[in-house]
């Protein structure tokens, strides 16, 4: 007898695996989907360290992430869930007081 539901079970399993294997590393990091925008970084000359007393922390702009020192996003630059909270670019507006 031909069993045609084998292969989508191997192959059900074989996901099922890989999906559990994931489980550890999004846990562990809990940035699962970083990610970041390339060319507004370009653009903005975004760079990982303050300029002087200006960093992402105290801009406008800025995206908190979970702790303060945890990295973030930014309103100008989509996508990016990276940015550092001693970051700057070029865009930086001061956060209102
Ligand atoms: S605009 Fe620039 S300085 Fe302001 S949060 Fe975004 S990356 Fe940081």
């Amino acid at each position: 007898m031909h069993n045609e539901s084998a292969p989508s079970r191997r192959r059900f399993v074989t996901i099922g695996g890989a999906s559990l294997a994931a489980i550890p590393l999004v846990a562990l990091t809990g940035r699962a989907f970083a990610a970041t925008n390339a060319s507004m970084r370009t653009a903005l000359k975004y760079q990982d360290r303050p300029s002087g007393d200006k960093d992402c922390a105290g801009c406008m702009q800025f995206i908190p992430g979970s702790k303060p020192t945890d990295r973030g996003g930014c309103k100008v630059m989509p996508g990016d869930t990276e940015i550092s909270p001693k970051g700057y670019c070029t865009a930086w507006v001061a956060k209102p007081k």
